[in-house]
């Protein structure tokens, strides 16, 4: 039947969709009127490709599937093209999308830690890197960036986004959709972001993922939809939706949330894709009644495409449900002209292949690495130096650098990589060895192995051509690793030892309910530290952790996150003094996993310097609050001062101050602004990130450094008005080094109570 019905559409279809003259949208529709009710369903259907060509190109030659997923090799790419654009009715090109997190080939440092660079620039230069080399390989799309505002370290996929405030996030969304797509959507060497999860996730009760999320509006509108809302208008041409019930409502079927907030009050144009088997988990979720049902419910709700392992549901059921009058065709219609826009401004139907030579070069691109060093280096954080760090070459002979991820490369690179042994990637030991060259003798050992009690779902995944893993030890091996490692540092003169969280321990899937440095760390460094030997401290991990005796202990911790290709090479310049590290947390590092969630910009004004008596057993201040990050040098932040005391409607107020490197070395200070509404018809929190600017100075240099408050600065969504408004009234300003800014000024937003424009 469906090849009678498709002979019947073509017979005498004028091909006008070719013409590259016309408009994506024109194009769309042309393309649409030809189509028949089962070659939308497949349009709309995308499919997991693990397995082998073999088993995919027919897929394809059936038209099933719009989109693939997971295959990133150019040559297979092509030959999947191939089929599709010349053994299909109607000759529509796949469009291939992945995981593009932290780099394709070249891996950037992880986007938490790309956070922690507060640098904006940076992250778009970072993710053009990764667009790139995404693209010369056949990917036209990347899954990323992921927007998820967490507060919650024991989420594992904290890792994956850019911290615990809307304000950071916004600038990193902006950045890494201009990184990714360029100017716009089809400019070569680029491909389309899709922000994701929308929305929610990173909420999931008790930080387990895929738990269910409960989110008032206020904190929907003010704190985790901000960073969509500025990927958006920074034109975004995907939306990831998320797994997880919303409020009792799976994001994937929730119209209000994909239609009327995401495309209504936000104004976003392209397509969303379902997360990996979203669409279906429905009726695990117990919303939808089938399969079928949920391939309805995901459409009708404004989720575009359906992300599957296996075959779609859309691509199976989604024709049938036309047919029986459950599913307007319109609705469909709607979904597939999205996606056939995108393949169209891609230039497709242009261009399907790529060049498998040009991708070898690209990939390859010595640029590339180096652009992933200076990455890191930005991304690193000093948590504490009491003047161990920088370290100076030559003065000591034998340097030993000791723990579970020293020599490793795996773990240098963190989630959604899967590239477990490549030759470039360099270590801590041999990024030390490397810098030190024949000054010192440098060895390397285990110490401990860090091992999940659980084995991650990413086992199962292997990408052809990758080494897996070395398997985890047994007990005896253990013991003796144990022993190897202190006996080295005992013959050594300096101890690099680094503490954390193995790759896997992060990510997806991989929640934690405790945040104490896993297996036998601390005994390692206890047994370390009582050597009496020179000691410092690499911690690396894609979560603040519980650190308290380390940082009471070690003269000095440089925390380097999972640093990517060149991470170790990175954190021996930085150890060494080549580089001053200027990161800040993007998240505020709690003391205690009995803190969680913590963060900087709570709303208690309730006795807000009487902090102890949260509660009676610990401080109830973090480790290292929200903005944190010691420098080589030091900075002074002048008082700041403003153009005019008030913020007229439709106005801006600029802020003005300095900021002095007075110590002796070259480096970089993030210049932060906080403020906070002091009365108004709703209570704000006690302060909130209104700008910042990350400047490198010599010493003795002062720089000016300006911030602009407008409307959109004060604005906020209100739970009682349910709208955004802005409040006349008496507002303070910090600026300074961190959250804990005590440089102090204040402003007046002058008028009327009004409304804010979202
Ligand atoms: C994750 C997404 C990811 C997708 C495709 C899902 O399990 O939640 O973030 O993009 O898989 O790999």
């Amino acid at each position: 039947a469906a090849s009678s019905i498709a002979a019947e559409r073509n017979s005498s279809a004028p091909q006008s969709w070719l013409d590259a003259r016309i408009s994506a949208e024109q194009r769309a529709d042309a393309l649409l009127r030809t189509m028949t009710l089962e070659e939308k369903a497949g349009q709309v259907s995308q499919q997991f490709m693990f397995g082998k060509y073999e088993e995919f190109a027919p897929v394809v030659r059936d038209a099933k599937v719009g989109s693939l997923l997971f295959v990133t090799d150019p040559a297979i790419i092509n030959r999947l093209q191939k089929v599709a654009v010349e053994e299909t009715r109607l000759k529509i090109p796949l469009i291939f999308g992945y995981d593009v997190i932290h780099g394709f080939r070249t891996i950037f440092p992880v986007p938490l830690a790309n956070a922690a660079s507060w640098d904006p620039k940076g992250v778009e230069g970072a993710q053009a890197v990764a667009a790139a080399e995404a693209r010369s390989a056949g990917i036209h799309w990347a899954f990323s960036p992921m927007l998820d505002v967490a507060r919650d370290p024991r989420w594992g996929r904290i890792v994956e986004g850019p911290g615990e405030d809307p304000f950071l996030a916004s600038a990193l969304a902006r950045a890494q959709v201009r990184g990714f797509q360029g100017p716009a959507i089809g400019t070569p060497g680029h491909i389309i972001a899709g922000p994701k999860h929308f929305a929610g996730y990173a909420a999931a009760d008790g930080g387990r993922d895929y738990d269910g999320v409960y989110l008032s509006d206020a904190q929907l509108y003010n704190v985790i939809l901000p960073p969509f809302a500025a990927a958006v208008q920074a034109g975004a041409g995907n939306v990831m939706s998320a797994y997880m019930d919303l409020n009792d409502i799976p994001a994937v079927g929730d119209k209000w949330l994909l239609t009327d907030v995401l495309r209504e009050q936000m104004g976003f144009g392209g397509w969303v894709v379902s997360d990996a088997n979203g669409t279906k988990n429905q009726v695990t979720q117990h919303f939808a009644r089938d399969e079928a049902d949920a391939a309805v419910r995901s459409i009708a709700a404004g989720n575009d495409m359906e992300m599957s392992f296996g075959p779609a549901a859309s691509a199976s059921t989604l024709a049938a449900s036309v047919r029986a009058g459950k599913l307007p065709e319109a609705t469909l219609d709607r979904a597939v002209r999205r996606i056939l826009v995108a393949k169209f401004k891609l230039g497709l139907f242009e261009h399907p292949f790529v060049d498998e030579a040009q991708a070898r070069r690209t990939l390859a691109d010595p640029a590339h690495r180096d652009a992933a060093e200076r990455a890191a280096e930005r991304s690193f954080v000093l948590l504490k130096n009491d003047g161990a760090l920088p370290l100076s070459a030559g003065q000591h002979r034998r340097v030993a650098v000791i723990g579970a991820s020293a020599n490793s490369k795996r773990d240098m690179l963190g989630p959604w990589s899967f590239q477990y042994d490549l030759p470039e990637t360099v270590t801590v030991f041999e990024g030390v060895r490397d810098r030190l060259g024949t000054a010192a003798t440098v060895e390397t050992a285990p110490g401990v192995q860090l091992k999940r009690n659980v084995p991650s779902m990413f086992e199962s995944i292997s990408i052809p051509g990758q080494a897996k893993p070395e398997p985890r030890w047994d007990t005896a091996r253990s013991a003796r690793e144990f022993d190897a490692a202190v006996a080295l540092a005992k013959r050594s003169d300096l101890v690099i030892l680094t503490l954390g969280e193995a790759e896997d321990m992060s990510g997806e899937g991989a929640s934690r309910a405790d945040l104490k440095l896993p297996g036998d760390q601390i005994k390692l460094f206890d047994a370390v530290m009582a050597l009496g030997k020179p000691v410092v401290v690499v911690t690396m991990s894609e979560r603040p952790l519980e650190l308290g005796s380390v940082i009471e202990r070690a003269p000095a911790v440089l925390h380097a996150w999972f640093g990517g290709t060149r991470g170790g090479t990175a954190i021996a310049r930085t150890l060494f003094g080549d580089v001053n590290p200027g990161g800040k947390l993007p998240v505020t590092w709690p003391r205690s996993v009995g803190q969680v969630p913590i963060f900087y910009a709570h709303n208690t004004t309730h006795m807000p310097k009487d902090q102890g008596k949260r509660y009676w057993d610990i401080p109830s201040t973090p480790q290292f609050e929200f903005g944190y990050g010691l420098s080589y040098t030091r900075f002074e932040i002048g008082t700041p001062t403003l153009d005019t005391p008030t913020l007229m409607p439709g106005g801006k107020v600029t802020v003005t101050t300095s900021v002095t490197n007075t110590g002796d070395r070259v480096g970089d200070e993030v210049v932060q602004l906080y403020i906070h509404q002091r009365a108004g018809r709703a209570s704000r929190p006690v302060r909130e990130l209104k700008g910042f600017e990350r400047v490198t100075l010599k010493p003795g240099e002062t720089r000016t450094v300006f911030f602009t408050l407008d409307e959109k600065s004060v604005q906020y969504w209100n739970a009682a008005e349910r709208g955004w408004v802005i409040d006349p009234g008496m507002f303070d300003l910090w600026v300074g080094s961190s959250s804990n800014a005590q440089t102090h000024g204040q402003f007046t937003v002058a008028g009327a109570a009004r409304a804010g424009s979202g």
